[in-house]
């Protein structure tokens, strides 16, 4: 291990001399501002200098079974455009391009390639602008960085069991972390007990953060995310909107510290380098979702492994990871479904939840998968309420810019996916509110953390100007 450090540090730059990199495609968001209006494509990827990965990985041999050490990774965002475009700029098609692939680029291109955005994964880092060109990396050296970036299935099933059977939840804040995910879970006296997601927006949707604060602080970015009662966490699926806290949030060093439980995906240089950095702190473990188990029964706390359902391509990131069911009301039996990004057909059982009065809209209320529904669907999947129109519905979506008149990040909510949750008996009015604005595309300010099940906010944690204590919107 020692060995293989040291090859790779020597090149430990985010710029490779070359200006070549190895580039794993991260992220794919299907965007569209206008119902009927074109739709394009946001292409995600991490870039690792060229010289780095031959030195830490290409060039080792193949007996080697953990993770590659820490990579220098920045982002690469294209600019929105056709996917055939961005394919092509990639060296394949609109049909061959997915998230998990790598490719070798050129960054900044000359002469030729497709317009971009490049940054470090650091806040308040430079954007720069530039073009950029690549072409899939096929055959074994793609078997080897696959082979490479599968995290280890390592997980203490009896902790993690022990550890959700422990709580006792009773009300979850749907935070407003701008176009991203961040949903904490607290006690019947506001003490957090587990976070499901802990995303911040990609670079190119920082505008969408809550404003700047009275103490020239992004509250979400610093000081970051409660840690009262250092609660664990869970991160739903490898999309940079749900984890990015553990990379960019001023307390990351604490968040790490702690029991994790990661979906069992491919991981990136990005996703890879922070499961080494959890393990190595003193408290911090991470536990990959055992592949196969389905279901881990945790009393309250449930964790649902997703399956892609009708219409969804078979390794789609947002249908792979993990949903979670919680159950807010003992007395009346009733529950709370946190799908993550996932379609509803991806979750398997979800249509024998009898008892759900709570839900977030799935992928921040993008009608994906979801509007119309795919064959051999009749309906959209979204599933029913315990009981007609009863259903409390909370979007979390981001406003570049802000309301009135900014711009909603990737399209979302999806004006046909919000239309069909009240069908399904979800999200009358009041029964509905989002975190960007008063009510999903209300286009009216009013922005800020909703309350699930409970209108208490959560009693301070001694951290000042800790971001989740505020609720202005509850829904119980
Ligand atoms: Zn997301
Ligand atoms: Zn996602």
């Amino acid at each position: 291990m020692d060995g293989v450090r040291k090859q790779g540090i020597q090149f430990n730059e985010d710029d490779s001399p070359s200006d070549t990199y190895y580039g794993y495609l991260s992220e794919i968001e299907r965007v569209q501002y206008k119902e009927g209006g074109p739709v394009v494509h946001s292409v995600q990827l991490e870039l690792v200098p060229f010289e780095w990965m031959e030195a830490a990985v290409m060039n080792l041999g193949d007996s080697v079974r953990t993770l590659p050490p820490i990579a220098p990774v920045t982002l690469l965002a294209f600019d929105e455009a056709p996917l055939d475009e961005v394919a092509a700029a990639l060296g394949t098609t609109a049909e061959g391009i997915a998230e998990g692939d790598w490719y070798v680029l050129t960054v900044p291109s000359k002469g030729g390639g497709l317009a971009a955005k490049r940054t470090k994964p650091v806040f308040g880092s430079p954007i720069v602008p530039m073009k950029a060109r690549g072409r899939p990396v096929t055959g074994t050296r793609l078997g080897k960085l696959r082979r490479r970036y599968k995290p280890i299935g390592r997980i203490d099933l009896a902790k993690i069991i022990k550890m959700l059977l422990a709580m006792q939840p009773r009300k979850v804040g749907v935070m407003d972390v701008g176009q991203a995910s961040c949903n904490l879970i607290y006690d019947a006296n506001g003490v957090p007990q587990i976070y499901v997601d802990v995303g911040l927006p990609m670079f190119f949707n920082f505008a969408s953060l809550p404003p700047v604060n009275g103490l020239g602080n992004v509250e979400v970015i610093n000081p970051g995310p409660c840690l009262g009662n250092n609660p664990p966490g869970i991160v739903t699926h490898f999309h940079w909107d749900h984890y990015s806290m553990l990379g960019m949030s001023a307390n990351f060093a604490a968040l790490r510290n702690r029991d994790w439980i990661f979906p069992p995906q491919a991981a990136g240089p990005f996703v890879g380098g922070l499961i080494i950095a959890i393990n190595a702190t003193a408290n911090g473990q991470v536990h990959i979702f055992p592949l196969g188990l389905g279901v881990l029964p945790g009393g309250y706390v449930n964790i649902i492994q997703c399956v892609p359902g009708a219409g969804v391509a078979p390794g789609d990131v947002n249908n792979t990871g993990l949903a979670v069911v919680v159950q807010l009301d003992t007395v009346n039996n009733r529950d709370m479904l946190l799908p993550g990004d996932a379609a509803f057909q991806s979750i398997p059982g979800v249509g024998a939840l009898g008892n759900l009065r709570w839900m977030t809209a799935t992928h921040h209320g993008s009608d994906t998968n979801l509007v119309p529904p795919p064959a051999p669907l009749l309906a959209p999947p979204i599933p029913a309420p315990y009981a007609a129109n009863q259903g409390r519905l909370a979007y979390s979506y981001g406003v570049n810019g802000g309301v009135p008149g900014g711009v909603h990040c990737y399209g979302h909510p999806d004006a046909p996916a919000v239309a069909a949750y009240p069908v399904a008996g979800w999200g009358n009015p009041p029964d509905v509110a989002s975190t960007a604005e008063t009510g999903p595309n209300s286009g009216v300010n009013g922005r800020g953390n909703i309350l699930m099940a409970d209108n208490v906010a959560p009693p301070p944690c001694g951290v000042a100007n800790c971001p989740f204590h505020v609720f202005p919107k509850s829904l119980l």
